[in-house]
């Protein structure tokens, strides 16, 4: 199969995938207590509902976002909320969270599955919007908001996110490899929801077994009705999974600059989430489990866990076998995740991965000036300027960058990771944007 891929720019870091690629999913066990972050979600922070001392059911509603943008936050365990306080955050330094003791005698909550084809779309929306789903693939963008485009968007086309571009983490691979009948039957629901027919799912290369498991479930799933729901191969190269870049890919359709997806006639969602909202739709089950890669060689022991949302790191690295040469923690992929300086923070709605490096992964050395070599500037997928806009941050001047079309910089991390100067360039565009902010 040849593969697709975007327009321009991109790279080939060193995938890491092998450390976990072959892993199974497993089911980590429920800590004894886990911290539910009033904010894992794009909007506004949800408020308790539920006071200290309260006993709560696993999968009950324990927080709420209401007449604003969020998503509902439910108990990952049976047990007792023993307080409502600020604690660490792994984006926020610090947010408010309920504190739950599990109840060790508790069993696990069992959940039967009804027939979602007799659901109508508004009770489909309904069960996503109930289960506090978010967008797993990155900022947590509440789901049933996204599956609700403005009524002139003309909306043609499902993308299903497969394309797991970052280094090291193999969430999605698995999820595809393992359930891939769920998946697709959870992108049937979606077209459902959207009122369209055609789904592709676009999955790089170097996953070629999901690619066939994905393949015979989708021409399975094709003779239940008219949808159309295809897998197309993609080039293995990154940023292949970025929305704009995956859009290009499978539909040679390009997002206008400050545009969004549904602009050109597509909504793109990820992996988990529609996983998610497969459970959503038949279980009626909210999300309170999160499936991610926790890997780099200063772990113990690598692995795929399906763990509580809630769970603390430091819960999950004593389960791993503990640390050895730890230099730094990454949350997310070492492209466009975020170093995390403590384990003593949660595991949240859209962890897709947690990174334990050790020095052979990990380079802290000083940058240097710019030797004007250009190679940012063929490496970022935006055909963007990289050198010019650290220039500018350099001399003071970041609020000048705009003309770089420094907003359009999504801070993919390409430019540099091609440097030869090793100079923060990511860094460098995220206080140029602060800086143009500042000036208003
Ligand atoms: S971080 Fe921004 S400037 Fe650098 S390659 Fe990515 S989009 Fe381009
Ligand atoms: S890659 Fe680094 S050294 Fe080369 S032009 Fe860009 S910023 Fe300068």
């Amino acid at each position: 199969m040849a593969g697709t891929t975007f327009a321009k720019g991109g790279i080939h870091p060193e995938e890491h995938k092998e450390l976990t690629e072959h892993l199974a999913i497993e089911e980590m066990p429920p800590p004894s207590q886990v911290v539910l972050p009033l904010s894992m979600h794009f909007g506004a922070i949800a408020q308790p509902i539920v006071k200290k001392k309260q006993e709560v059911q696993e999968g009950e509603v324990i927080a709420v976002v209401e007449k604003a943008l969020g998503a509902s936050i439910h108990s990952s365990v049976t047990g007792v909320v023993k307080a409502i306080e600020p604690r660490p955050h792994p984006t926020m330094v610090r947010c408010g969270a309920i504190i739950i003791d599990r109840d060790p005698s508790a069993p696990p909550r069992q959940y039967s599955t009804e027939d979602w084809k007799k659901l109508s779309r508004e009770q489909l929306l309904a069960r996503i919007k109930d289960a506090g789903i978010v967008g797993m693939g990155g900022a947590g963008f509440p789901t049933h908001v996204k599956l609700s485009p403005p009524p002139n968007a003309k909306v043609d086309t499902l993308v299903l996110n497969g394309a797991e571009c970052e280094p090291y983490l193999t969430t999605d691979h698995r999820l595809m490899l393992e359930y891939p009948e769920k998946v697709i039957e959870g992108a049937r629901i979606i077209l459902k929801v959207l009122g369209i027919k055609q789904c592709v799912i676009g999955i790089e290369l170097n996953k070629a077994d999901a690619i066939n498991v994905m393949n015979k479930a989708a021409a399975q799933s094709s003779e239940k009705d008219d949808t159309v729901v295809r897998i197309q191969g993609m080039q293995v190269k990154y940023p292949q999974g970025s929305e704009k870049q995956l859009i290009y890919s499978l539909t040679k359709r390009s997002v206008p600059g400050g545009g969004l997806p549904f602009d050109v006639g597509v909504i793109v969602q990820n992996i988990s989430t529609t996983l998610a909202i497969f459970e959503a739709c038949l279980m009626q089950k909210p999300l309170y489990e999160k499936v991610a890669t926790f890997s780099g060689r200063a772990l113990d022991r690598q692995a795929n866990l399906k763990v509580k949302v809630g769970t603390l790191l430091s819960d999950v690295v004593e389960y791993l076998g503990g640390t050895k040469d730890l230099v730094k923690i990454v949350s997310g992929g070492p492209m466009m995740g975020f170093a995390i300086s403590s384990i003593d923070v949660p595991v949240t709605k859209t962890t897709s991965g947690v990174l334990f490096l050790n020095s052979s992964e990990t380079d802290l050395g000083e940058f240097g000036p710019c030797i004007h070599c250009g190679w940012c500037m063929e490496a970022c997928p935006m055909g963007l300027s990289p050198k010019e806009v650290g220039l500018y941050v350099e001399a003071g001047r970041g609020h000048l960058t705009e003309k770089f079309g420094i907003f359009d910089c999504f801070e993919c991390g390409c430019c540099a990771y091609v440097c030869p100067a090793k100079r923060p360039l990511v860094q460098f565009a995220r206080l140029a944007k602060i800086a143009i902010k500042k000036r208003g």
